[in-house]
């Protein structure tokens, strides 16, 4: 990062703003309109800051004038850049600050239009200009071009010269056309001096899509390594004006490999230059169906946060006004920065806050809410976990190509189980592995984290050497951080096995024991198949003492799938194959038919209960958080708080029991969220902590009520009577 987070970020409610005179258009369109024939009256000005103060939001985002290049090109740049400071200059007079929201790469639709085409990214596929076939057509500038670059650069000083904004939000700032761009003299050029490598030509099918040839591997890094310098590079020149700057970026889900693999667009690389980051959810997916997955996306977002000292502004697409306020507490109970948006595709005319009655009056509660309690709810997100999983962007990067099914969806599913089980964790990134960072725990997960260097290897042999607890699946360490092969895993000392090979597309009966001593026998025993999708199997050789509580047959041998052993007080348990992938389910949108999950409702049961006691006997219900009659479906999320003398836990409860659905079920369109009632009080235990006082704050209701709690040996439990929570409540211990 070039400049720190600005301190009022952390306390920042976003909203975006059209102040341009001009009609606003709807869809995609908006964000590509380059007319700009003045700015709203100040009369209209003081109306829209009236709202927003009484929404309270403390800043904006411009909307409407993303295109920088476009707009100077048809001379209206001065003319932007004055009407933007009257507007900055008002809301700095009311408090707000402004975010210029622009873009970087859209360049036009046609060629015609282009005035630099040696700017263009160029498609090795085609040997021509690269074009994407989405939003109505469209050429991009590349962000290896020196020119464009410092046309770019100068005009984002202008802009920030001229309008006094207090930073910027860039889009497009990638190789969106997928993997063959760019092929461009300059970055040809870069490529080659940064590797050593020659770009091989469009008709080398050897290179192109190969996971298994380091120098299509290579590609891939240099390409998210050309944006991230393209951001530490603005962000240099932005802070030579101003090192208070914020900047950020779009279009990023952390856990997606198609877009670090295609487009280049990697949060590890971009951090280099911004120091906000970003998350936003698609349009295919309901809130209903998908919280638990949007709940453990947040929890990666935190992650990075923790590694980058920043927070995360975020955006949801709901489907409907039922399902705002679902939306704004699964957020706000992860220590979120909102966007806050109407409903709506992407962001036209209806998203504007101001525009519609309703989500006025609905962010003024919830908004209101969150700025009253700011001594309870901001920089509320330091770890209270002792269980970590890591969250490999190696793996989803470097490991076999370009599917979900590969990493990500076996990572969700481990992470899901928790969740529904109210384990709390804390996700890593694999910054995360270096020093003091494993110390904070316990127990690590790691679901089929492929790709770890050898110095990440020793991290956590380190971990378990000191007693930790290991949970890893299928071909975890069997590549190093590059992608690499290796002959064996490189943890395979821990686990007792080594690696035989891995069978791909099987349907494997898998019969399961029970972990020695744990009490679970049966209850995981028998996944009869998995039926609709294949899951892949490693075969293993196991060493001495180590047993095999989970087997398959494999043409008339039994071989081992799931093993533990005991070392000094570590235990450490191996799966081969992917549990997390079985329990995993697709995103969906309400009202539409559902998408099979990997294997039948019953096996996915199975599958859950195998992870959860895995965890349970690799961990010994050692949790520094558990519940007692806390109903599935009410989320459980606790945070640290470290403030001057005073560490206090926050503990958010988020009744989503409205929202918990089976993969067969299927949800109305425009259905009404309804959040039951909770029947029997509930009780949290917080292992390791004694507490002085403890009370619960709600949107639900005004004020502070406090709750009974008594220290017990090692720690002490609170216990939140069942009306203290209707929708979203929030516990604070100190
Ligand atoms: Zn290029």
């Amino acid at each position: 990062m070039i400049s720190e987070t600005p301190d009022w970020v952390w306390n920042a409610r976003f909203t975006h703003w059209w102040f341009k005179k001009d009609r606003e258009t709807r869809d995609v369109e908006h964000h590509f309109n380059s007319a700009f024939s003045g700015i709203a009256s100040d009369r209209e000005i003081a109306r829209v800051i009236g709202k927003l103060k009484r929404a309270r939001i403390n800043a904006v985002l411009t909307h409407g004038i993303v295109r920088l290049v476009k707009l100077n090109e048809l001379g209206l740049a001065p003319r932007v850049i004055a009407g933007t400071k009257h507007v900055v200059d008002a809301c700095h007079d009311a408090d707000i600050r402004v975010i210029h929201h622009c873009s970087a790469g859209l360049a036009a639709q046609t060629l015609r239009e282009v005035r630099q085409k040696e700017w263009l990214t160029v498609d090795s596929r085609t040997g021509t200009y690269g074009h994407l076939d989405q939003w109505g057509g469209w050429y991009w500038y590349c962000v290896n071009n020196p020119g464009y670059r410092r046309h770019y650069f100068n005009l984002a000083t202008e802009f920030l010269q001229g309008s006094g904004v207090d930073g910027f939000m860039v889009d497009e700032v990638y190789f969106r056309t997928g993997w063959g761009t760019c092929a461009c003299p300059h970055c040809k050029r870069k490529f080659k001096r940064r590797t050593g490598y020659a770009l091989p030509g469009r008709n080398d099918s050897a290179f192109w899509g190969n996971m298994e040839d380091p120098r299509f591997r290579e590609w891939l890094r240099f390409r998210c390594a050309s944006v991230g310098d393209f951001y530490a590079d603005l962000a240099s020149t932005l802070k030579r004006i101003d090192p208070h700057q914020v900047l950020l970026g779009c279009k990023n889900k952390e856990e997606n490999q198609r877009h670090s693999q295609q487009y280049g667009d990697h949060n590890d690389e971009r951090m280099r230059g911004v120091n906000l980051l970003f998350y936003e959810t698609e349009n295919s997916s309901s809130i209903l169906y998908n919280w638990q997955t949007r709940a453990v996306s947040l929890r990666l977002y935190l992650a990075l946060g923790h590694a980058y000292s920043t927070p995360t502004m975020t955006f949801m697409r709901n489907m409907n006004a039922n399902e705002d306020f679902l939306s704004w507490a699964l957020r706000a109970a992860h220590g979120m920065r909102m966007w806050a948006a109407s409903r709506g595709a992407m962001l036209g005319v209806p998203t504007h806050i101001f525009r519609s009655a309703e989500s006025q009056s609905f962010h003024e509660k919830v908004f209101g809410w969150e700025a009253d309690h700011e001594t309870e709810l901001v920089r509320s997100v330091l770890p209270f976990s002792n269980v970590a999983v890591l969250f490999s962007a190696s793996t989803r990067d470097m490991y076999k190509g370009s599917h979900a099914d590969y990493y990500a969806e076996e990572w969700f599913g481990w992470c899901r189980v928790l969740l529904e089980a109210n384990i709390q964790y804390e996700v890593i990134v694999e910054s995360g592995l270096d020093n003091p960072g494993l110390a904070q725990y316990d127990h690590l997960i790691l679901p089929n984290a492929a790709c770890l260097s050898d110095r990440q290897c020793d991290q956590i042999r380190q971990f378990v050497d000191r007693g930790g607890s290991l949970i890893m699946t299928h071909e975890t360490s069997l590549l190093d951080e590059t992608g690499e092969r290796r002959a064996d895993f490189a943890l395979g000392d821990l686990i007792g096995a080594s690696y035989r090979r891995t069978l791909e597309g099987t349907h494997l009966p898998v019969v399961f024991d029970e972990f020695p001593g744990s009490g679970t026998q049966g209850e995981a025993r028998g996944i009869c198949s998995t039926e609709y999708y294949p899951c892949p199997q490693v075969l293993i050789s196991v060493g001495p003492g180590v047993s095999a509580v989970g087997t398959t047959t494999v043409d008339e041998c039994t071989e081992p799938v799931v093993v533990c052993r005991r070392q000094g007080k570590s235990r450490l348990v191996y799966l081969g194959n992917k549990p997390g992938l079985m329990y995993y389910t697709p995103q969906r949108v309400t009202g539409t038919k559902p998408i099979r999950p990997f294997t039948s409702e019953e096996d996915r049961a199975r599958y859950k209960r195998l992870m959860l006691n895995a965890i349970r006997w690799a961990m010994r219900d050692k949790f520094n958080l558990l519940t007692e009659h806390v109903p599935e479906g009410v989320m459980v999320k606790a945070f640290r708080q470290c403030r001057c003398d005073n560490e206090a836990v926050v503990i958010h409860l988020l009744n989503c029991l409205g929202a918990t659905y089976g993969p067969n079920d299927v949800i109305p369109a425009g259905h009404q969220v309804t959040f039951p009632k909770i029947k029997r009080d509930m009780t949290i235990e917080l292992r390791g902590r004694k507490i002085r006082d403890a009370y619960v704050i709600s949107p639900d209701w005004k004020g502070k009520r406090d709750v009974a709690f008594k220290q017990v040996r090692g720690g002490c439990r609170i216990t939140i009577p069942a009306n203290f929570l209707r929708r979203y409540s929030v516990v604070y211990a100190r």
